[in-house]
């Protein structure tokens, strides 16, 4: 192992967490990062929140900095875009014309914005018209969200409600188009999203229930067509998720569904081959099925997975999903694995803005989140997979120990 190498293939968290974690457990072969981006690799969670607020700045979300890559041996190769992966040769061929050779290789390609599936939405690339998956699109962004400008959001999403807040933090006028009455319910439930929907209308938010068909451009100026008619904006965010990008594992081989297919400890259909983070759909032990998670923890805890499984140490995909979202004065983490029908149980007050749900299916629970509630959250997955009544989840003189 010592004089393998070890090459990673996307260079966002889940990509730099690998790197880190193989030098952290003692690697001490060679270790090449291949990015197309051209800076080092950061989170992207405060491209939604504080970067576009104004707070947070990239150094403050750069995960290592350049002297760690060169103390650590790791060697960047950055701004380059891998364009295929010769399994049998195992070797990764760049868009500059290069070849990176690999003893075993991860990929780590993440996820780009969705367009609107394989017919791109009208006017997508209209000037004004932006997505967010990265540090260059959230700054194009945050220059055109200004006191009094008006922005258009397509999708009420993690991303969109995220946006939304932030935008109206900067003065902006924000209209966002949702497909469904509440935002996420669809996924978490009436009453968690008609709290959020509520939360956005009190801070000015336009929410509107109408599915967009297209942008035109009018005169210079940008209209949003939907079912309601013609709107104008002067900037216009795609919110309608993320699609993993799968083509470089499709077209090497390996097997792909709605992700790329890895087991327990990440390992793809070629041996040589791990995927993780965004791409990955993984076996998770502690669900019994394989899921695909677009979330920060989850392509820190793959990435450190992926070291494991390199090593040769025994470990594999046994916790419960887990995210965080920010939003105007609403802090939230969730963890746990709920389906969209499963039962929702309110823990405290939610007019006070401070309280947990659980989700239940068949009297056990699914899924746990605190808002504005902190420090709980290892007693919540303590509560994952139980069999717990509605009345004591909802009852706030049981201790969550005592659940
Ligand atoms: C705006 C935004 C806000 C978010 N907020 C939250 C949040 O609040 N909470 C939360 O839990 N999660 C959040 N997320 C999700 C979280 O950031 C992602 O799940 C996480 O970044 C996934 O990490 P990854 O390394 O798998 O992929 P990415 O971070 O997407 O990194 C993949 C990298 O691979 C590169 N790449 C792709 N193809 C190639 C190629 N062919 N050659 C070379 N390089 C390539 C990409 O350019 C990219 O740099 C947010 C995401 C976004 C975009």
């Amino acid at each position: 192992m010592a004089g393998e190498s070890i090459v990673v293939l996307g260079a966002g968290l889940a990509g730099a967490t690998t790197v880190a974690e193989l030098r952290e457990r003692g690697f001490t072969g060679t270790i090449t990062l291949i990015g197309e981006e051209p800076g080092l690799p950061y989170e992207r969670p405060p491209l939604s929140k504080g970067y576009l607020q104004g707070g947070e700045e990239p150094a403050g979300f750069t995960v290592h900095d350049a002297k760690w890559y060169q103390e650590h041996e790791v060697m960047l190769r950055l701004g380059v875009a891998a364009i295929s992966i010769e399994s049998a040769r195992r070797q990764v061929l760049l868009a500059d014309g290069s070849a990176v050779d690999y003893g075993q290789l991860v990929l780590a390609t993440g996820s780009r914005a969705n367009l609107g599936g394989g017919n791109p939405l009208a006017g997508y690339d209209l000037p004004g018209v932006h997505t967010l998956r990265k540090l260059s699109d959230a700054k194009a962004l945050k220059a055109e969200i200004t006191d009094g400008a008006r922005l258009s959001i397509v999708g009420s999403g993690w991303i969109g409600m995220e946006v939304a807040a932030s935008a109206r933090q900067s003065g902006a006028r924000v209209t966002v188009y949702s497909s469904s009455e509440v935002p996420l319910a669809a996924v978490f439930g009436q009453r968690f999203g008609r709290h959020l929907l509520e939360l956005h209308q009190r801070h000015g938010v336009d929410v509107r229930t109408a599915k967009v068909q297209g942008i035109e451009q009018v005169d210079g100026h940008l209209q949003v067509l939907s079912q309601g008619g013609s709107s104008p904006a002067d900037v216009v965010l795609l919110a309608m998720g993320a699609v993993p990008n799968v083509q470089l594992a499709e077209t090497a081989g390996l097997e792909v569904d709605e992700g790329v297919l890895v087991d327990a400890t990440l390992r793809t259909s070629d041996p040589h081959i791990l995927a993780i983070g965004d791409i990955a759909q993984a076996m998770n032990t502690r669900l019994g099925q394989r899921v695909r998670v677009e979330h920060w923890d989850n392509a820190i805890r793959q990435g450190k997975l992926a070291a494991a499984t390199l090593l040769g140490d025994s470990e594999s995909y046994d916790w419960w999903p887990y995210f965080f979202t920010d939003q105007f004065d609403l802090g939230m983490e969730y963890v746990g694995h709920n389906d969209p029908g499963d039962e929702t149980v309110i823990r405290g007050d939610m007019d006070s803005g401070e309280f947990l749900i659980f989700w239940r299916n068949s009297q056990v629970v699914t899924a746990a989140a605190n808002v504005n509630i902190w420090d709980v959250n290892d007693e919540l997955r303590a509560v994952l997979g139980r069999e717990v009544s509605a009345e004591r989840l909802a009852d706030p003189k049981i201790e969550l120990a005592d659940l």
